[in-house]
């Protein structure tokens, strides 16, 4: 009420669309026309999710990055919102809805939007279109072509490493495989095992845990594979001595 008399006393201007006075104007516009013809989630917005055709993960890009389709829907309207209204507006998106999936290329997801544009607060309700694209991803089309970049070699040290040790380092490697990586292959020799992994990461990894537990130590050898994107991809192995037994 405070506010509304001090906008009596002062009002010396009128919106052009509405013809109503007021003191303050929004792009040439009353705040009421200003919210009216600001929109948040409209027609226009609709965003595209990849869809992995064989784990039915979601992700974006080429698939090297696995998410989810809410996170893919607030990111993309956050950015046409910000490609709309400019970097200095403020923005908050909140899922309302679960995906409803309406088939198998698109869903809706029902988002509430708080913004701050020009100093106004608008909040607005609705649905965003979501499409899907069929892909294979990136770990997916790996794990078909036996992909790996890192063997860990697990041995004695001048002996046979035991069944049971065996078993033990088998659990660790399998155990500290993280989400994006897999174990390729392993081999079975009559002086231990090789295992066959993902990353080179994932690989010092294993070898560290196995380690920790079983004792030892391990080193490292890299040799040059190919190049992707520009870079230099190596295969590393990891050669795991388990320790002398007294
Ligand atoms: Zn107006
Ligand atoms: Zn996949």
């Amino acid at each position: 009420m405070k506010e509304r008399k001090r906008e009596k006393e002062k009002w010396s201007k009128f919106c052009p669309k509405c013809g109503k006075k007021t003191n303050e104007l929004f792009d040439s516009l009353c705040k009421d026309c200003f919210i009216k013809q600001t929109s948040l989630i409209d027609a226009d917005l609709k965003v595209n999710v990849n869809v992995c055709a064989n784990c039915g993960g979601y992700f974006k890009g080429k698939g090297k990055e696995r998410t989810s389709i809410e996170e893919v829907v607030v990111d993309a309207v956050m950015k046409e919102l910000i490609k709309r209204y400019g970097y200095e507006c403020k923005i908050e998106i909140e899922e309302l809805g679960q995906e409803q999936k309406e088939n198998e290329s698109r869903a809706i997801v029902y988002l509430k939007v708080n913004a701050e544009i020009k100093g106004v607060e608008i909040e607005e309700r609705g649905d965003v279109e979501v499409i899907f694209k069929k892909e294979t991803c990136e770990r997916c089309s790996r794990i078909a072509g036996g992909y790996y970049e890192g063997i860990v070699q697990i041995r004695g040290m001048n002996r046979i490493p035991t069944d049971e040790e065996l078993a033990i380092a088998e659990k660790i490697a399998y155990a500290s495989v993280g989400e994006a990586d897999f174990v390729s292959k392993e081999m079975k020799l009559k002086e231990g095992r090789d295992i066959y992994v993902s990353s080179m990461e994932c690989g010092r990894r294993i070898s560290k845990q196995i380690v920790k537990k079983l004792g030892g130590s391990f080193s490292e050898s890299r040799r040059l594979y190919g190049r992707k994107d520009g870079k230099n991809v190596y295969r590393v192995s990891f050669s795991v001595r388990l320790p002398t037994r007294a």
